[in-house]
């Protein structure tokens, strides 16, 4: 068994809400894990009814082997670290460290090596005399982590620890939160909104839609073989661009013009969508604005320019063709002007297929 066990674990609030739904998932010692997705779709919900502050509804979780649905925080050994820094405002720096420490009645000594060993971990070692007002946000943030880590605690629980702060903070915790995550090696389970953070931290990451979970994975997992439109959509940035057309004897119909589908144009599964819709999905950072010799094996489109935002190493580019708006991620010398036809092309190999009604990654056999 795994050291975590989630199995078919759902809430129901007690106003009737079915706010998680079958979750399912094993976690080995040491993983860094991620719950992503809009806000309301269940992150903190799980999250909570893994830290015991909430009851799970149905299901069982264990921790190593042994069930603890009944049993409180404490008992399971797991530190939380919430949005809202919860640091005790009169206390300074020291003393927001030590109190969980002093409770426990351990020995003063013991405390200060404590205290001054994760304030190094943290960069804090010359700010332990400040009140928690006297520090900027991503200090306070370091010292909510600080008080977490300080406790030797075996699984480590995160809600959007990061969102208070602003961008630039943000960046340097998260490789902060990586390091020590590294050094303390505590299992972790982080749950933010932003896709980014996922992406940078979590060996895996879950992602979940309305209560459900859509896909577990890694971040290269879930890049590169998203299972159904959502997960497509959510991972990446700017989004995956998707166009809804028609299958019609091996091309893709569009409203004015049509796509050759090239090499996948008999695969067998594909001959099963024959007249029938299915979205045309690719990333902004798969086009080719270059129709040199390279991009022979390629979709070629001819698109309007509507809008160019050049953001230094890359620029993006907002395009519309047969009544579809995409955003293109193009090297900047290669951007063309606002109101200007663009073409450019987007190699077989970076395309997905969708069917239309169930969203799901439609699975070439050539694949
Ligand atoms: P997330 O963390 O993904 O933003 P939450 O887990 O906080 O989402 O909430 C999931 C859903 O459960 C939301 O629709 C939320 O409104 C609902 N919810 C959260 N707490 C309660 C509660 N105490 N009673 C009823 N519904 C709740």
């Amino acid at each position: 068994m795994a050291y975590l066990t989630l199995r078919g674990i759902n809430k129901i609030y007690p106003n009737g809400f079915h706010a998680v739904h079958d979750f399912n998932m094993e976690i080995e010692k040491g993983e860094f894990i991620v719950f992503v997705g809009s806000s309301g779709c269940g992150k903190s919900t799980t999250l909570r009814m893994i830290a015991g502050l909430e009851n799970i509804s149905k299901g069982e979780f264990y921790i190593d082997g042994e069930k603890v649905n009944e049993k409180g925080p404490r008992e399971r050994g797991v530190a939380m670290v919430f949005q809202s820094y919860a640091l005790y405002p009169h206390m300074s720096v020291y003393d927001n460290l030590a109190f969980g420490l002093m409770l426990q009645g351990v020995d003063d000594d013991v405390i200060e090596k404590k205290v001054l060993s994760t304030a190094k971990i943290l960069g804090l070692t010359d700010y332990l005399d400040r009140l928690p007002r006297e520090l900027s946000g991503g200090q306070r943030q370091r010292v909510a982590v600080g008080r977490a880590i300080i406790r030797k605690v075996n699984i480590f629980l995160m809600d959007e620890p990061l969102s208070n702060l602003d961008a630039k903070q943000r960046v340097t915790m998260r490789s902060e939160i990586t390091q020590i995550h590294r050094e303390t090696g505590a299992t972790t389970i982080y749950v933010t909104h932003d896709q980014t953070e996922a992406m940078t931290m979590a060996d895996r990451i879950v992602v979940m839609k309305d209560g459900y979970i859509q896909q577990i994975g890694t971040p290269y997992d879930l890049y590169f073989n998203p299972v159904n439109m959502f997960v497509a959509g959510f991972i990446g940035e700017p989004p995956m661009n998707f166009i809804e057309a028609k299958v019609k004897k091996g091309r893709l119909a569009l409203s004015e013009s049509d796509i050759d589908l090239g090499a996948v144009a008999d695969d067998d599964v594909l001959k099963q969508y024959e007249g029938s819709e299915i979205v045309f999905g690719f990333r902004p950072e798969a086009v080719k604005s270059d129709l040199g010799g390279s991009t022979k094996r390629a979709y070629h489109i001819k698109s309007f320019t509507n809008l160019v935002e050049l953001l230094g190493d890359n620029t993006n580019v907002y395009v519309n063709f047969d009544g579809f708006s995409s955003i293109l991620k193009v090297e900047p010398h290669h951007a063309p002007s606002i109101g200007s036809t663009f073409e450019f092309a987007i190699p077989f190999d970076s395309v997905y297929l969708f069917d239309k009604h169930t969203e799901k990654r439609i699975k070439l056999r050539k694949e």
